[in-house]
């Protein structure tokens, strides 16, 4: 299976290291580069042609155009021997985008793309080469490319595939364009930009960009235009491909120009020549060194203006687009009759007069007519013969206008008429000149009221687009944000899994133990309680006996009381009954608990205070006040030889639950003994001392009582256990 043509983010994300190659040849062309280079030396002919491709599209971009056209030449042998008709397709692809620069044959490219495509039955890229020829179709003729692409546009686009939008959209643009509707233009090229954004086709989200920019020119919104310009500077700058930052500084130069900074832009111009280094000659090199003629002309840099467009009359000579020529010829003919050489000014406005003519490109014949007007005033000229003009400029001008009027909807600019008037007074026809004075001033008030048409419609294209943006936006945040929420219920289950896990694991444990210690329970009991009693008989008998026997048997008796007090802990630790449940006070259960504990309070003199509201609990209270006890011992285990001692016992009622907290000043409970504080036998108090069972035993009741037992340490130092009970409904 062939990658997807412009590579989408899963093959991205899980292709193998050609497929994602392929995928980030515009995104990460250094990435995909280094990728293609783990290729295999025998690795099979589709996948040396689909490397040689990425080699060849990076080339391209880079603007190695020799060795683009030497890649796409090893990529199609390659395909061929595989038989691969999509890579010979793609090849074709390539070769159409390299036709931009070289001056090729673009639309022979693209029938051969669409033709293996179709051979291959590779439907969606059949579709992408129908909308690529669309789109250049559309630059030559909106309604011919309308009847023929139309139904093709509406298909691709019913699809929603940002690769194919980018494409189906800049066609409809195009259209739009050439239908001078610029406001619906420039919404059209904003989705493809956007489109072109998603797919990450760079190349085309810088054009578009510029296109965008352009349009807003068109529309005299300055601002807006250059904001556009910036935003495709800004996309080109990190990708160092050489050719589109040209082109880049070459547009925002000829927006410069139109704004009246001749200055700015010869300066950007200049910067940005270089750049073209290994395609000088290609179109937009060409369009480059005329615009840099046209600002030198603005500046009256004559002479400079002169070598500008002669470079780029040769360069124009080569390649197949007369506009190109004749546009050339204009401006180089305006810089030589400018310093002088008024034979080679006019041979050269000649040229591109009969070039224009022949082609029937009326806007051309009018602006060469224009110019041609310049000369004759310049170096004041008589009207060609056969002309009953009175002078060479009225000649001119007039066939400038009427070059224009051949041209629907055309006005004609209000300067041109007020020159003319102006040469006809020179040559004393009043009559004449008041009429196209007044033509002029017609024309004025027209532009004016175009110009304010123009500024609505940008007004509104802003505001739409800005609509548009503000929209795309608020549905990132909304997907963004249900990500996040089916993130953090994932997250959720996960936790919920793993910590009904533990809790089966510690239910597993408490079991194991609880058998452990009724075997232990049931073998220790008696020879303990045998020893104690037998030990406390013979203490009784020998109380005036030797000292040192004396001591002696209270040692034997202390230490069989200890193992009978511990029998009873394990005893019930074993027992395990469960609960009498019952809803008492909170408050009557701890004054319970603060029978067992506060004798101890007294003896190691800790502050005590007690906070706790009338609340009342379903619960076991004399396992609830042996819990609250343990806790109030194992705080002052902590505090004890500390400086500060002091303990708080505070309640409060949070929604369905109460939470009492035993505060202590110890030093808190360490980050390594915090997750094992409630394992039984877990301990880091001396031998002897601790059994390492309180908080097990505690947890276990309170989890009988449906409550628990939560530890923390305090921000202000010390530890705070908390046990958390439902609140009796
Ligand atoms: P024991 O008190 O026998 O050690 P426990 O299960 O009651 O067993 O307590 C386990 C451990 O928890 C203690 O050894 C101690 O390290 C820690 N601990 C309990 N309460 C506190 C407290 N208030 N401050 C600091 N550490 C505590």
């Amino acid at each position: 299976m062939a990658p997807d043509f412009f590579g989408t983010d899963d093959e991205i994300a899980h292709g193998d290291a050609l497929t994602q190659a392929w995928a980030l040849r515009q995104r990460d062309t250094a990435r995909a580069l280094a990728l293609v280079g783990t290729l295999a030396a025998d690795a099979p002919p589709a996948a040396r042609g689909r490397a040689e491709l990425v080699r060849g599209e990076a080339a391209w971009l880079h603007n190695r155009l020799d060795a683009a056209a030497a890649h796409v030449a090893a990529a199609r042998s390659a395909f061929a021997a595989a038989g691969d008709a999509v890579g010979l397709g793609d090849a074709d692809m390539l070769e159409a985008s390299l036709c931009d620069q070289t001056g090729g044959d673009r639309d022979a490219a693209m029938r051969a793309a669409h033709e293996h495509f179709r051979r291959a039955g590779e439907a969606a890229r059949q579709r992408i080469a129908a909308t690529w020829s669309a789109c250049a179709e559309a630059t030559a003729n909106a309604d011919d490319a309308q009847a023929h692409w139309g139904d093709t546009l509406d298909a691709a686009a019913a699809l929603g595939e940002p690769g194919l939008d980018t494409y189906v959209e800049a066609a409809r643009a195009t259209q739009a364009w050439r239908r001078g509707d610029i406001g619906s233009a420039i919404g059209a090229f904003q989705r493809a930009h956007a489109a072109a954004v998603a797919a990450g086709l760079r190349h085309a989200e810088v054009t578009l960009a510029l296109n965008i920019g352009i349009a807003f020119s068109t529309l005299n919104d300055h601002e807006g235009a250059l904001a556009w310009a910036e935003r495709a500077r800004a996309t080109v700058q990190p990708t160092g491909w050489p050719y589109l930052t040209a082109w880049c500084l070459m547009q925002t130069g000829s927006m410069l120009l139109g704004l009246g900074r001749a200055q700015a832009a010869k300066a950007l111009l200049l910067e940005g020549l270089p750049a073209f280094a290994g395609s000088e000659g290609a179109r937009n090199h060409v369009l480059a060194l005329q615009v840099l003629g046209e600002a030198c002309l603005e500046l009256g840099e004559d002479a400079e203006a002169q070598r500008w467009c002669e470079a780029a009359l040769a360069g124009a000579r080569r390649l197949p687009h007369p506009d190109l020529v004749s546009g050339s010829l204009r401006h180089l003919a305006l810089a030589l009759a400018r310093v002088g050489h008024v034979d080679a000014a006019l041979a050269a406005a000649q040229e591109a007069l009969d070039g224009a003519l022949s082609q029937d490109d009326w806007p051309r014949v009018s602006t060469v007519h224009h110019v041609l007007a310049e000369i004759a005033r310049r170096h004041g000229l008589p009207a060609p013969a056969g002309s009953d003009a009175a002078s060479g400029p009225i000649h001119h001008l007039e066939a400038a206008l009427a070059a224009g009027a051949r041209m629907p909807g055309y006005q004609p600019p209000a300067e041109w008429l007020h020159a003319l008037s102006a040469d006809l007074e020179r040559a004393g026809d009043l009559a004449g000149a008041l009429r196209r004075e007044r033509e002029a001033a017609d024309a004025r008030r027209h532009a004016e009221r175009r110009r304010a048409e123009d500024h609505a419609t940008a007004m509104l294209v802003r505001h739409r687009v800005e609509q548009a943006q503000a929209e795309a936006e608020r549905q990132r945040a909304i997907a963004e944000t249900n990500r996040l929420r089916a993130e953090l219920l994932e997250t959720q289950a996960a936790l919920e899994k793993e910590r009904t896990q533990a809790l089966l694991v510690h239910a597993g444990k408490m079991v194991a133990i609880g058998r452990l210690a009724s075997g232990v329970v049931h073998e220790m009991s008696h020879p303990v309680g045998t020893l104690l009693l037998l030990a406390e008989a013979l203490s009784a008998r020998l109380a005036s006996g030797p000292a040192e026997v004396s001591a002696t048997l209270a040692t034997l008796v202390a230490e069989a009381q200890r193992l009978q007090r511990f029998i009873g802990r394990l005893r019930d630790f074993a027992r395990a009954e469960p609960p009498q449940l019952a809803r008492h006070d909170l408050r009557a259960v701890l004054a319970d608990a603060r029978q067992l504990f506060a004798p101890r309070l007294g003896v190691a003199r800790i502050g005590f205070e007690e906070d706790v509201p009338a609340v009342a609990v379903d619960v076991d209270p004399q396992r609830l006040a042996l819990a609250l006890a343990n806790l109030v011992f194992n705080a002052a285990d902590a505090m004890a030889g500390g400086a500060r001692r002091q303990l708080r016992l505070h309640a409060a009622l949070d929604g369905h639950e109460v939470r009492l907290h035993v505060d202590d000043s110890g030093p808190g409970v360490a980050a390594d003994v915090l997750p094992h504080l409630f394992e039984p036998f877990f301990t880091t108090k001396p031998a002897g001392q601790g059994l390492g069972l309180g908080l097990a035993l505690s947890a276990e009741s309170l989890a009988a009582m449906r409550g628990r037992i939560e530890a923390t340490n305090r921000a202000e130092g010390g530890a705070r256990f908390t046990i958390v009970l439902p609140a009796a409904a």
